[in-house]
């Protein structure tokens, strides 16, 4: 019964596809026809592909699951099972399947796996004695068919709520590509919402916080907006433009990502957006496209349509001189956003723009710290700080600020700010700050932390201490010599444990982080599973143990090799 409910359905959207889908922009054609959706449920989706994430684009469909657990997860095609994951944040659990037509399908955020995965894994933690593993499997080890059961959905790892994440990957290349574009199609005939304009007075110079903009409120329904305030907006000189938009589906109230954005001049296409597909080590990038200033000042998404020197995502199909515009010839010019979802669906907004009468001369370019190339290797020295961000790091060229600010108490060097968080960086940097004289024999305790709390870790090298860091902002060096906290839930020394599921203890650590624990039962590894959401690690009683008296140790290290432990006995 169900399954010719989902015949009907896969037809459904496959006719509704083909009506819709003919416009919208793709580099090439993907296989319709394989795969199936990965539940039974009517497909409702609570975060679309390529939608704006902090720090990535999002990979993947998230499936709504009624915000519960436990719904069947199918293998949407015939393949083999390649890799299974157990990870602490991320996806949590995840499933991996290779397919012969190219193809690899994930399943992330899944509770339990088949009871043949699930063995695997299992006989996995307990060889390797982690929680964490990373299984790469061969094509003759589990083989899959079209709609077998291959796990439950789920909750775990980093996900704000039951889902399914689901994505469709190159398997020669690893890409990601939009699983809509294979016809696992969400019904949609509602247009895109446009909520703002941006204009970037960009003037020869490298995109910044500094660069002057403006934002236009923007109001309209069924595909057809304007300014709130409609003006003749004058320009001159080298311009950007942005837009604020998202896509609701007719499934779901959500508000996902757009599909693509195009944006004419004169009937002229100058820059397109469409999230297609993109490799993982590009999906930093975000914060190339995105105004980032923007978004860490007022939490909003402003979508640049102009493209940054060092960004190099294969989102962007199409552009002329990056999507920036040279108004300077006295002319009235028309200014066209193209908005449109995955179905075809399109919101438009047009723009009268009176150009400047005069071309102007680019402000000459003058740093007023170190420029900082985005296509360079960029070094600063000083007898306290030394830093390098190799080239592919900045998306663009940087006015580099630096200065010596007073030092914090218990602090190990005074503060050095390092530019600011308004400029991202794509990958890392390293750091190295020299450590004042008082810290004496503590140097393998150090550890660089900056003044929003942020630990980016630390080792003595050469009379400095040395960091991988992650953004720009204030630094300084802060000792670790705080073993982890453990808090025990539901167990106690000479407890009775025989009615429990489960031994509950809450592991945390103030400054470096948790590295490792390590659970035994009389002196023997246990498996303890550790919840990303909650903190909370669990050993989950499943016959092993016998009645009678036991002991119970754990021992947790943090990354600074500062380590606590608590054993106590109980009774079975
Ligand atoms: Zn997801």
């Amino acid at each position: 019964m169900i399954k010719k409910f989902f015949i009907a359905l896969t037809l459904f959207f496959s006719v509704y596809n083909n009506v819709f889908s003919q416009t919208i922009i793709q580099s090439r054609t993907y296989p319709k026809g394989y795969f199936r959706y990965p539940l039974d449920l009517v497909p409702a989706t609570a975060g679309t592909f390529g939608e704006l994430r902090p720090n990535h684009f999002h990979a993947g469909l998230d499936f709504k699951t009624n915000q519960r657990t436990g719904y069947p997860v199918h293998a949407v095609f015939d393949g083999y099972v390649s890799r299974l994951v157990v990870q602490f944040g991320g996806f949590g659990n995840a499933i991996y399947i290779t397919h012969p037509n190219g193809y690899t399908s994930v399943y992330g955020h899944i509770e339990r796996f088949a009871p043949a995965m699930a063995k695997l894994v299992r006989d996995e933690q307990y060889k390797q004695q982690k929680f964490e593993v990373d299984i790469k499997l061969s094509c003759l080890q589990v083989q899959v068919c079209k709609d077998d059961v291959i796990a439950w959905s789920g909750n775990a790892g980093s996900s704000q709520g039951p889902h399914l994440h689901f994505e469709l990957r190159d398997s020669a290349t690893e890409e990601t590509i939009n699983p809509q574009l294979f016809g696992l199609t969400i019904p949609d005939r509602v247009p895109p919402t446009i909520t703002a304009v941006g204009i970037y007075h960009l003037n020869g110079n490298p995109f910044s916080e500094k660069t002057p903009r403006r934002f236009l409120a923007v109001t309209g329904n069924s595909g057809k907006y304007h300014l709130k305030n409609p003006e003749i907006i004058t320009l001159s000189g080298a311009i950007g433009f942005g837009i604020a938009a998202t896509d609701m589906n007719s499934t779901s109230f959500n508000h996902n990502g757009v599909y693509s954005v195009e944006l004419k001049m004169d009937g002229e296409t100058v820059y397109t957006f469409a999230v297609e597909r993109f490799a993982f080590d590009q999906t930093h990038a975000i914060n190339a496209y995105i105004d980032y200033p923007e978004m860490l000042v007022s939490h909003r998404f402003i979508q640049k349509c102009f493209i940054l020197p060092g960004s190099k995502i294969s989102l962007y199909p199409q552009s002329v001189n990056r999507g920036i515009i040279n108004f300077n010839d006295n002319r009235l010019h028309h200014i066209e956003y193209i908005v449109k979802d995955v179905a075809g669906n399109v919101s438009t907004l047009n723009l009268a723009v009176k150009s400047a009468a005069e071309p102007v001369s680019p402000d000459s370019y003058k740093p007023s710290g170190v420029l900082f190339r985005y296509n360079q290797k960029n070094e600063f020295t000083n007898d306290k700080v030394k830093m390098t961000v190799m080239p592919g790091n900045l998306y663009d060229d940087l006015d580099f600020i630096y200065a010596e600010l007073p030092k914090k108490p218990g602090a190990f060097s005074a503060t050095y700010h390092i530019h600011n968080r308004f400029t991202p960086i794509h990958d890392c940097y390293d750091l190295w700050i020299k450590p004042d004289s008082t810290i004496g024999k503590y140097t393998d305790k150090a550890v660089i932390v900056s003044t929003t709390g942020i630990c980016e870790g630390g080792t003595y090298q050469d009379g400095y201490i040395k960091a991988t860091a992650r953004s720009f902002g204030d630094f300084y060096i802060k000792l670790d010599t705080i073993p982890p906290l453990i808090v025990p839930l539901n167990i106690r020394n000479g407890g009775n444990m025989s009615k429990a599921r489960a031994l509950y203890l809450k592991i945390s650590d103030g400054i470096s982080g948790v590295k490792s624990y390590e659970g035994k039962i009389d002196g023997k590894w246990v498996l303890m599973e550790w919840d990303y959401k909650t903190r909370v690690l669990s050993y989950t009683f499943n016959g092993d143990i016998a009645a009678g008296k036991h002991i119970f140790e754990l021992n947790v290290s943090d990354n600074k090799n500062n380590n606590s432990k608590y054993t106590a006995e109980f009774y079975r």
